[in-house]
């Protein structure tokens, strides 16, 4: 039986994903705060975004994966947001250790999916609630894994159209990532090369399996899951820890409004039920200020802001 596909129409542009306009924002972003998009598009796959994409400019486009680490404003974001998950979610084993996966793949999908087919390197992903996208953007990482480590290429949307680009044509670092000829990437996807698991389970992800449930439960222990936060809001200074450095500003618990450094990993804000993104933006402020007046060390911010102030 042939379906019939409804498509939506933006200017020229036919689409057959998700298209809506004052989209709130605060439903795209764990954090559970931020103001209405313009327009926000939410691909059926990836054929409809280079349609969407065709004669845009991908510097005028916010592209959002889960929002894990994402503070819109409150005053919203007056443009396109493209949405990855759930319509990129292709994701499949090529040859023995290679996995390609989509932007809007969740990790922990990509973690237990790469455990599943035998293979060792990505049981640090289960924790990072994030899209594959995201990972890439912002070289995501934990417990001794980076994101880039396990890269062979990625699928790359620029203003040209969309290209393989190997790792080598990219630079990157602790939670940073920049294409070496410069401009806007967009990451449709990546090859990721991981190992053949050797974990004693006859290369059935048992050794995964368990490296990641140990993962889990270190995270349970310090990181204050089930509430509303964007995981690190700064990054660790050269050679020191922003949680520790904040725990000892004496700053876990201040509160701004709805907002509130954690008392489990002061390096996390909570949003306590009726924050804003001015509360969480204060708060992140006045982190700042008193680590600097402690310590003289500026702390600079992992998570990403966009959009206006109310
Ligand atoms: C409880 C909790 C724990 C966390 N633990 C970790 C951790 O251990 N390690 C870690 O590194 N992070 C961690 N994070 C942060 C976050 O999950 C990661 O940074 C994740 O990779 C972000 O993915 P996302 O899809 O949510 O990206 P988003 O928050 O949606 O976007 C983040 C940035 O990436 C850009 N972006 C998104 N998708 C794309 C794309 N396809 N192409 C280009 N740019 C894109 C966005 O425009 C934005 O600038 C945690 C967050 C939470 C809430």
């Amino acid at each position: 039986m042939k379906t019939k596909t409804k498509t939506k129409t933006v200017g020229e542009t036919k689409t057959r994903g998700l298209l809506r306009e004052g989209f709130p924002m605060s439903r795209l972003s764990t954090w559970g705060v931020g103001g209405a998009a313009r327009l926000l598009f939410s691909p059926a796959d990836m054929d409809d975004l280079r349609a969407f994409m065709a004669g845009r400019n991908i510097a005028d486009v916010v592209f959002v994966g889960h929002g894990s680490n994402l503070l819109v404003r409150d005053g919203g974001i007056d443009g396109i947001v493209v949405r990855t998950a759930p319509g990129l979610c292709a994701l499949s084993l090529e040859g023995d250790a290679e996995v390609f996966a989509e932007a809007g793949v969740g990790c922990p999908k990509l973690a237990r999916f790469c455990a599943d087919k035998g293979l060792a390197g990505a049981e640090f992903f289960a924790g990072v609630p994030g899209t594959v996208g995201g990972a890439l953007a912002m070289n995501a990482g934990c417990y001794g894994g980076e994101t880039w480590d396990a890269v062979v290429k990625v699928r790359a949307l620029t203003n040209d159209g969309f290209y393989d680009m190997p790792r080598d044509d990219f630079e990157t670092g602790y939670r940073s990532v920049r294409a070496k000829s410069g401009g806007d990437v967009f990451f449709a996807g990546a090859l990721f090369h991981f190992c053949v698991d050797d974990g004693g389970d006859n290369g059935n992800g048992g050794g995964a399996r368990a490296r990641m449930k140990e993962m889990l439960r270190m995270r349970g222990e310090s990181q204050p899951l089930g509430k509303a936060s964007a995981g690190s809001v700064f990054r660790n200074p050269p050679g020191g820890f922003a949680g520790k450095m904040i725990a000892e500003c004496g700053l876990a618990g201040m509160r701004v409004g709805g907002a509130e450094v954690s008392r489990k990993h002061a390096n996390f804000i909570l949003n306590c039920g009726d924050a804003t993104a001015r509360d969480i933006e204060s708060l992140m402020e006045k982190i700042q200020h008193a680590v600097r007046e402690k310590t003289g060390v500026l702390l600079s911010p992992e998570v990403r802001v966009v959009g206006r102030a109310q």
